[in-house]
């Protein structure tokens, strides 16, 4: 097949509208039936002014498609065993069915033990170990949201990732890894690459599924990109710009997601679907 001069892009606003939309239907058939319409409670410490922003986005975003938003707002200083009470009360709280506790909580906190007092019922973000591994085993449940919303955007450009070489550049544990262990549940040869990979340039060559998840701006070279490649840029860097340097790569791939309007607006939609789905579980 020869290669294409420029890649068609993958377009996850418009996918991300088709996603919310379906949560929203779902959402009001869920308040028609049980009288309560879906709820996702927001955790934030402490007060960086991005974070606020972000919580407030999607406190919007829950009202436009039917989900109630709770937001529980906590002093920078609070000490991990505060949160964790926290926590613990909202997966005890019936009229609960999502939690989303804002990152980054602070240097001063535990995430890990934080994250570990979310029901797994409730964690619409995919942060527990519990949904970790279950992402890395196969077994249905909630995902990372932008891993998962990385594999809807695959699906919907008929991207199979069986037999492909697939790299992915990042091991974070909300996105880089979990990304890795979801396109291995597909069939595709995962490599990671990181900040100890030698020879970067010569790992990204191999991929057939490129997926950047580093936060370096114009990181990866169009150059280095396989002629004929999928090149999904999750990375969000100051001035819209992604991990892939867009304008060059875009003429060596077959399909590329744009920064902005590519990965970004799937995150936040598939932690809206996943919250109806915790709702109809939770409520019936
Ligand atoms: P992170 O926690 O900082 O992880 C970055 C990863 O990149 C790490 O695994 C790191 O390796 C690796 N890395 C750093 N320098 C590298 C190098 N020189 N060569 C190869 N790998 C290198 O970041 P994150 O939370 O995963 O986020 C990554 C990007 O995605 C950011 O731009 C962020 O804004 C964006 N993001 C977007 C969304 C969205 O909704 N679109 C959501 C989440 C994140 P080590 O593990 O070895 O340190």
């Amino acid at each position: 097949m020869p290669t294409p001069t420029t890649a068609r892009l993958m377009d996850g606003r418009e996918l991300a509208r088709r996603t919310v939309a379906r949560a929203a239907a779902e959402a009001a058939a869920i308040t028609e039936r049980t009288g309560t319409a879906p709820c996702l409670a927001t955790v934030l410490v402490g007060d960086d002014p991005a974070s606020h922003t972000y919580v407030r986005m999607k406190q919007a975003r829950c009202a436009k498609a039917g989900i109630s938003s709770r937001h529980v707002g906590l002093p920078a200083e609070t000490t991990t065993d505060q949160l964790v009470a926290t926590l613990t009360e909202l997966s005890e709280d019936v009229g609960v069915q999502g939690i989303l506790p804002q990152h980054p909580a602070g240097p001063h906190i535990d995430e890990r033990a934080a994250f570990e007092a979310i029901a797994p019922e409730k964690d619409v973000d995919g942060v527990t170990a519990r949904s970790f591994a279950g992402m890395g085993l196969g077994i249905p449940g909630f995902t990372s949201c932008t891993p998962g919303g990385i594999v809807r955007l695959l699906d919907e450009y008929g991207v199979d990732p069986a037999g492909r070489r697939a790299v992915v550049v990042g091991r974070s544990p909300i996105l880089g890894r979990p990304m890795g262990m979801l396109l291995l549940g597909r069939d595709a040869t995962v490599t990671y690459a990181h900040s100890r990979t030698t020879n970067l340039a010569e790992v990204v060559r191999e991929a057939d599924i490129l997926v950047a998840a580093v936060g370096k701006s114009r990181f990866i070279r169009g150059e280095d990109v396989k002629p004929g490649a999928v090149v999904v840029d999750a990375g969000y860097n100051p001035g819209n710009v992604g991990d892939v340097d867009f304008e060059t790569a875009r003429h060596r791939a077959r399909l590329i997601t744009p920064v902005p309007g590519g990965v970004g607006p799937m995150t936040i939609a598939v932690l809206l679907a996943q919250t109806v789905d915790a709702a109809a579980r939770a409520l019936g």
